[in-house]
């Protein structure tokens, strides 16, 4: 998985900051979340192929989280797309994209699909046979939701030493491939495991903007490998946090212990710090592996 943070601070776009957006490299899949605006041009500076996107996940209705998508989909027109693009958004989405189309004039020349959302809980809303993508119910002003992306395990790979050591003969590799258990010359059975390599674990990202702090949202994270938690205030500025539904860089660390994640992203910062560093040095109170997103960083894991 490689994550490219296109955007990470919260409310408007400035010089030298862009709102949220970011894209996930999983499995085939160039996956984006949120498109807050001027994201089509982060694409373009960090040289993500437009056409490599067939799924845009927006967390919630706020501008700072999808102002951006009207203009991607008008410059996927322009570019002679042909192919599906799904959205998947609180309901009311579908409603505000058509809108500014129909009054444009500019009908989308490929398939627009909307999924929308509307109901508390976790749903499944992708699936292959690699990933898939549910959503994580979060607490903010408006309907929001998080997603949570995860890797399958991927089948077990033929060991061709063990095999030859063990005088299985070739015709059976693509039985042992599918699973089966090996014969040797003797007629012996040696099982599958011997004759093949363990997969790598699958992985998981959990994206949690924007949201208050809320425990409720950890059994839906549980032991995932990286968790993206909002956290717009520093813990000074606390008092902001109920009022406007965010989180401090405290409150995401605390939910990441909470759900064993194995690394913390913070990201979605007040424009009124002057450094991020301090988010760093807060949650790192609580949470020892902590990273801070800034627009045009990448994460592999
Ligand atoms: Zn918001």
């Amino acid at each position: 998985m490689r994550l490219t943070i296109l955007g990470c601070y919260a409310a408007t776009p400035r010089t030298f900051t862009n709102p949220t957006s970011q894209v996930l490299d999983i499995q085939n899949h160039m996956f984006l979340i949120d498109c807050g605006e001027g994201t089509q041009v982060q694409l373009r500076k960090y040289k993500i192929k437009f056409s490599r996107i067939n799924h845009i996940f927006i967390s919630h209705l706020h501008g700072d989280h999808f102002f951006g998508l009207p203009g991607l989909i008008s410059t996927f027109r322009l570019l002679g797309r042909e192919k599906e693009l799904h959205i998947y958004g609180p309901k009311g989405i579908k409603e505000a994209i058509t809108l500014f189309l129909r009054l444009g004039d500019s009908w989308t020349n490929y398939p627009l699909i909307f999924h929308e959302l509307e109901e508390k809980g976790q749903h499944l809303l992708f699936e292959d046979d690699k990933v898939c993508v549910k959503t994580i119910p979060l607490d903010h002003r408006v309907y929001t939701n998080g997603f949570l992306f995860q890797e399958k395990e991927a089948p077990r790979t033929l060991n061709v030493e063990a095999a030859k050591s063990f005088g299985i003969d070739k015709s059976q590799f693509n039985n042992i491939k599918k699973g089966m258990d090996g014969l040797d010359k003797n007629g012996n059975t040696i099982p599958n495991k011997k004759l093949t390599f363990d997969p790598d674990p699958p992985k998981s990202y959990a994206f949690c903007s924007d949201t208050v702090y809320r425990e409720t949202v950890v059994p839906f994270i549980k032991d995932v490998d990286v968790l993206y938690h909002e956290s717009t205030f520093l813990d000074s500025e606390s008092h902001l946090c109920e009022k406007t539904k965010h989180s401090t860089a405290k409150q995401a660390a605390q939910i990441a212990k909470m759900a064993h994640a194995k690394q913390l992203i913070l990201g979605h910062y007040s424009t009124r710090y002057k450094s991020i560093e301090l988010f760093g040095k807060e949650a790192m109170e609580v949470f020892q592996n902590v990273e801070l997103a800034d627009d045009g960083k990448t994460f592999q894991f």
